[in-house]
C-alpha cells in the first residue's frame, strides 16, 4: 500500500488527503497550523469554540465533513503544529521530507524524516499588499491578517476602518471586519470598471455552473449594503498617516494603470486599514522538490494535477489563484491519481475545476496587478518593512553599484533578508528594481520564491539527528474511510 504525504491542511489538501484514503493509500497530513482548515477556514480552537462558528464560514459543513472523515480515520495520521522546512531528492521515495513538529514559539520541536511514495503539495498562498507610504505603521494590516485575527480570535483590527487593495477577497474582508464590530468606512477597488468589465462580464453562461460563488457574492453584496459600507472602483488608499499608528489615510482615484489621479485625493480618518492586492503562491517546497513552476509562476500540473516531478503533485493555490472550490477540486483529483488512480474516474470534479479554473482567469483578468502602481511608491517609502530598506536607498545602491541584479541588491541593501524572507516584499521588490532597468528585467534568474528553509528554524533544530516517521495506521486502514 502506498504512503500519500499531503502537505498542507487547508481546502486542497483536505480534499486531496480524503481522496487518496478513498483509493486505499495510506496518508499523513501534515500542517503547521494548530489546526486543519487552511486560511479559508480559520477558526477558533477546539478548546475554546465559538458559539456559532458557521456565520463566518462559507461551506462551514463542508469542512466539518471532510475533518470529522480523516479524524476518525485510522488509516490517515494527521500532524498539527508541523512545519515542514525542506524537502530533497531521494531514491527510496518521492522525496526527503524535513519537518519539525511542535509550538513555533516553543523549544524542543521534534525532527522528522519522512520517505513517502507520492508527496501532494497544497501549501496555499500569503496576500500580498503593495508598498505605498505609511504602509508600514502600525495599524495597517493586510486583509488576510484582518481575515485570520476576525476568523481566528474575533479581534476586530480597529474601530473606524477602511479596506483597499484588488480582488474579490476584499468583500469577505469588510463583512469579518463588520461582523467583528468595526464600522468599515469603505471598500475601495483598485480595478476601474473597464477593467472589472472585460474580466467578469465576457460569456456570462460560463458563470452558470459556478451559481454558488454567485449566492456568495450576492451575500457579501447584501451585508455590504446591510452595513451601508460604500463600495469604490478606480481608487485606493495611496498613503497612511500617524504618529505612532495610523490616524488617516489619503485614498485617490486610479488611472487603468492604477497610477494615483492627481488632484483626486482626499483624508479619511481611520483606526486602521486592511490591504490586500491578491495572493502570491508558496512555491518554496514546490522550488525545493524541482517542480516546473511556470512563467505566471505557479507550479505546473497536468490533467491529473502531477507536477514535473515524478510522484510529486500539486493542489490549491500553488497552481492557480482560483477560490476554494478549486482548491477542492483539485485536491480531490491530485489525492485520487496519486493514489493509482485516473482524472476519468471522477468526471465531477474535472468539470468543477474546469468551472473554476475559468474563475481564476477572470479574476486575474479584472484584478490582476497593474503595472502604474510603483506611482504610489516615494523615495521615503519602506520597501521592506522587515529591514527597514527605503526605496530611495535601494536606488541610490543600484545607480553607485550599477547593479542589475536582485541578487547584489538584496546583498548590499539586505532588502528582502529580513524575518519574513521577502514573502511580503519580494514581488514588488522584483518589480520596483526591474522596472529601472533595460526590457524591465533583472540582470540575473534570481526569484524571491526560492529560499533554502521553508520556515523559520533554530540552528539546534537544524543540527539535531531526525526521527524517522512510521507512518503505518494503528489499525488495518481498509476500515478507515467511510465513503
Ligand atoms: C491570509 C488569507 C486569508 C484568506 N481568507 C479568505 C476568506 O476569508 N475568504 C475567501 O474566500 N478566501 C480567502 N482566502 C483565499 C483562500 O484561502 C483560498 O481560496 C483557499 O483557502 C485555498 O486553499 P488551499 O488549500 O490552496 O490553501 P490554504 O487554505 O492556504 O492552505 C494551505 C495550508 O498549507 C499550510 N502550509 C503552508 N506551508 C507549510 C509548510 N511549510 N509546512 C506545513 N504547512 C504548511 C498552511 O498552514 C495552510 O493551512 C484567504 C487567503 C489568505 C492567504
Amino acid at each position: 500500500m502506498s504512503h500519500i504525504l499531503v502537505l498542507g491542511a487547508g481546502p486542497a489538501g483536505l480534499a486531496a488527503a480524503r481522496s487518496a484514503r478513498r483509493r486505499g493509500a495510506t496518508v499523513t497530513l501534515v500542517d503547521s497550523s494548530e489546526q486543519l482548515g487552511g486560511q479559508f477556514w480559520r477558526h477558533l480552537p477546539d478548546a475554546r469554540p465559538a458559539a456559532n462558528e458557521r456565520i463566518l464560514h462559507h461551506g462551514w459543513d463542508t469542512f466539518r465533513a471532510l475533518q470529522s472523515e480523516l479524524a476518525a480515520d485510522d488509516g490517515c495520521r494527521i500532524l498539527t503544529s508541523a512545519s515542514v522546512f525542506a524537502i530533497d531528492s531521494s531514491d527510496r521515495a518521492a522525496g526527503r521530507v524535513h519537518i519539525v513538529v511542535g509550538p513555533s514559539d516553543g523549544s524542543g520541536r521534534e525532527r522528522l524524516e519522512l520517505f513517502p511514495d507520492a508527496i501532494i503539495l497544497a501549501t496555499g498562498a500569503h496576500d500580498r499588499t503593495l508598498p505605498f507610504p505609511g504602509w508600514d505603521l502600525p495599524g495597517v494590516f493586510t486583509g488576510g491578517a484582518a481575515q485570520a485575527l476576525a476568523k481566528g480570535e474575533r479581534l476586530a483590527v480597529g474601530r473606524r476602518v477602511v479596506v483597499a487593495g484588488a480582488g474579490p477577497f476584499l468583500l469577505p474582508v469588510a463583512a469579518s471586519l463588520a461582523a467583528t464590530g468595526s464600522r468599515v468606512l469603505g471598500v475601495f477597488e483598485s480595478s476601474r470598471l473597464p477593467s472589472l468589465a472585460r474580466g467578469w462580464l465576457p460569456r456570462p453562461w460560463q458563470l452558470l455552473p459556478a451559481a454558488r460563488k454567485g449566492a456568495e457574492l450576492a451575500g457579501y453584496i447584501g451585508g455590504q449594503l446591510r452595513h451601508r459600507i460604500p463600495y469604490t472602483t478606480g481608487a485606493s488608499v495611496i498613503a497612511a498617516h500617524g504618529t505612532d499608528s495610523v490616524e488617516s489615510v489619503t485614498v485617490a482615484s486610479l488611472d487603468a494603470n492604477w497610477a494615483p489621479v492627481r488632484g483626486t485625493e482626499r483624508t479619511i480618518a481611520v483606526d486602521a486599514v486592511c490591504v490586500s492586492h491578491g495572493f502570491t503562491p508558496r512555491l518554496e517546497l514546490a522550488i525545493a522538490a524541482g517542480c516546473r513552476i511556470t512563467d505566471e509562476r505557479f507550479v505546473a500540473v497536468d490533467d491529473a494535477q502531477a507536477t514535473s516531478v515524478p510522484g510529486v503533485y500539486a493542489a490549491g493555490e500553488i497552481t492557480g489563484i482560483g477560490g476554494v472550490d478549486l482548491a477542492l477540486a483539485e485536491g480531490a483529483l491530485a489525492g485520487h491519481t496519486a493514489a493509482g488512480g485516473r482524472p476519468s474516474d471522477l468526471p465531477g470534479e474535472v468539470r468543477k475545476r474546469r468551472v473554476y479554473a475559468g474563475f481564476a482567469r477572470r479574476i486575474e483578468a479584472a484584478h490582476g496587478i497593474r503595472p502604474g502602481w510603483p506611482e504610489m511608491v516615494t523615495e521615503e517609502t519602506i520597501v521592506c518593512r522587515c529591514e527597514e530598506v527605503s526605496f530611495g536607498s535601494l536606488c541610490r545602491t543600484a545607480e553607485s553599484t550599477g547593479s542589475t541584479s536582485l541578487r547584489s541588491l538584496k546583498l548590499s541593501t539586505r532588502a528582502g533578508l529580513g524575518i519574513c524572507q521577502g514573502r511580503a516584499c519580494g514581488r514588488s521588490l522584483e518589480q520596483l528594481i526591474a522596472r529601472r532597468l533595460p526590457g524591465n528585467s533583472l540582470g540575473d534568474a534570481v526569484s524571491t520564491d526560492r529560499r533554502p528553509l521553508a520556515v523559520p528554524l533554530r540552528l539546534g533544530e537544524l543540527a539535531a539527528a531526525a526521527s524517522s516517521f512510521d507512518p503505518t495506521p494503528a489499525t488495518d486502514p481498509s476500515k478507515g474511510p467511510q465513503s
